[in-house]
């Protein structure tokens, strides 16, 4: 069973909560009407979680409900795969809703940014893992490369530049690993720090895991740029993650909103 959440609109992603779907109770059901768009999984779910307005004037602190729809439900449409950059074995696409009564409420009415914000720690921390692992297998196959590959007669893996490419992952890699083993353990413990944290591993992942794998491509040349190699399409994979989940720019806002507090 597939379940695609959908929070992002066409006009809503980083500010989410300027979303327009909204769900109206009508006796115990509700009825949703919106688009999503930009979701994972969308032409290939069977269940969609969807986050949508019950109280607008509330907003998202009471204002926000999550609902479980039947993708078959009348009055679903879903649209995609949309062809995109990187991640390319995962279908992305977008649904519509018009008038679909949704199979029930996920908690109470209202508290759905509560439940989102929980969601988002888990999955900061957990992708922020997984996209190290591909930070990981592309310097192993650098080192390799370098191993293997000879620049003016000594090995690229005993060239000062090439070693200092290396050492900056492995440095990148150190500190990325602590942080995001800093964020679990918070989450572990139920701290309320964890949101905070997991913000500050998934941005330092993102945004400074981007820059080493540049270096790392760029190190082995036109070895790099070749799709059979596989390191360009890490590359590819790897930019996303400064998107999903929340951009660069909502984890530096999430930050900012605690070193203020
Ligand atoms: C691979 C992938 C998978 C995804 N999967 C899902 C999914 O399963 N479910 C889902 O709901 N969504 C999903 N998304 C959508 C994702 O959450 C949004 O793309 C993300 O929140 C950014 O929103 P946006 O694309 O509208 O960009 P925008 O929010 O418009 O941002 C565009 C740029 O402007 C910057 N920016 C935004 N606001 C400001 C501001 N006020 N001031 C300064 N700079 C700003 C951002 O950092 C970014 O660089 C996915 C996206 C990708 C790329």
């Amino acid at each position: 069973m597939i379940i695609a959440s959908a929070i992002t609109e066409k006009e809503s992603g980083s500010d989410a909560y300027s979303m327009k779907t909204t769900a109206v109770k009508n006796g115990d059901d509700y009825y949703l009407n919106g688009s999503k768009y930009y979701i994972t999984n969308a032409p290939i779910a069977d269940y969609f979680l969807v986050y949508a307005f019950t109280d607008v004037n509330k907003g998202s602190i009471g204002g926000l409900s999550a609902f479980l729809v039947d993708a078959k439900q009348s009055g679903v449409e879903v649209m995609g795969p949309l062809e995109k950059m990187g991640l390319r074995t995962a279908q992305m696409g977008g649904v519509q809703l018009k008038n679909v009564k949704a199979i029930c409420r996920l908690g109470e009415e209202g508290a759905a940014t509560a439940m989102f914000n929980e969601a988002m720690t888990w999955e900061r921390i957990i992708l922020s893992a997984l996209n190290l692992g591909i930070v990981v297998r592309v310097k192993e196959q650098v080192q390799q490369f370098g191993e293997e590959n000879n620049r003016g007669g000594k090995k690229l893996n005993e060239q000062s530049e090439f070693v200092e490419v290396v050492s900056h992952a492995d440095v990148f890699l150190e500190n990325a690993w602590n942080k995001i083993i800093y964020a679990a353990k918070a989450l572990d413990e139920n701290s309320k720090q964890s949101f905070l944290k997991a913000s500050v591993a998934k941005l330092l992942v993102a945004e400074q895991g981007e820059k080493v794998m540049r270096q790392l491509q760029q190190s082995t040349g036109a070895y790099g740029y070749l799709s059979k190699n596989g390191i360009e399409r890490d590359y590819r994979d790897f930019l996303a993650f400064t998107i999903y989940s929340g951009s660069n720019y909502v984890q530096n806002k999430i930050i900012s909103s605690f070193s203020h507090s």
